[in-house]
């Protein structure tokens, strides 16, 4: 089921999509490639090489396709305005200290 995934990117509904995903499967909206970590399960900013999974071979560009055979495509990938990893830190630092 692709119901609830988004493009990472611009955010544009997935449905349509049916699992797995195929490596080359591109957003129809903004044509932002899919099969990237920026839409797996296991991406995360804050962890070395930004993946959860210890056994998945590093993938330098999150953005682009990749062979990574972890992949799983995560609901509501998508980030509003795409902030970067500095700037997330820096909001939560803010709201940490009861800033706005
Ligand atoms: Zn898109």
């Amino acid at each position: 089921m692709t119901e609830g995934l988004v493009c990472w990117k611009c955010g544009a509904s997935l449905a349509e999509f049916s699992l797995p995903l195929r490596r080359l499967e591109e957003c129809r909206h903004c044509r932002a490639q899919l099969h990237a970590c920026r839409l797996c399960v296991d991406y995360d900013p804050r962890v070395a090489g930004a993946c959860r999974e210890p056994t998945a071979e590093e993938v330098r560009d999150k953005e682009h396709a990749n062979f990574c055979d972890h992949f799983r495509p995560r609901p509501a990938a998508h980030r509003p305005a795409d902030l970067s990893a500095a700037e997330q830190a820096r909001r939560d630092l803010a709201k940490l200290f009861g800033e706005s």
